[in-house]
């Protein structure tokens, strides 16, 4: 039995020789981490922006659907226990759904637009 995975990269659905902790491949992890060091998000507070970078490189940002007008992501908790659906305009985080806050899954889906 083949146990090994079909791993293709997460973002642009290319299929990743080696093992990847983030699901991208090595073209679009540099541009996720060029982008994550954009100026634009000076806006936001920098440990969230930390955070942000953290979880994209963990792999905890997985597309859900990808619609001309809205991309949803599937964002995972660093103990991988909750799993959020976050869009750039929302997230269904306890911080998100207050609304009050920007949390950190939003800003790491607008690092990921940044990226594209
Ligand atoms: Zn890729
Ligand atoms: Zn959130």
């Amino acid at each position: 039995m083949d146990t090994t995975p079909d791993t293709r990269c997460t973002k642009c659905g290319r299929r990743l020789r080696n093992y990847s902790p983030d699901g991208y491949g090595p073209k679009c992890r540099a541009k996720v981490r060029r982008a994550a060091r954009s100026r634009e998000l000076a806006q936001y507070k920098s440990h969230l922006v930390d955070k942000a970078t953290e979880l994209l490189e963990q792999g905890g940002v997985i597309p859900l659907r990808d619609t001309r007008k809205n991309v949803v992501y599937l964002t995972v908790s660093s103990d991988g226990l909750e799993a959020y659906r976050t869009a750039r305009a929302a997230c269904t985080c306890p911080v998100g759904l207050r609304a009050t806050y920007m949390c950190a899954h939003r800003i790491a889906v607008h690092i990921l637009t940044l990226a594209s």
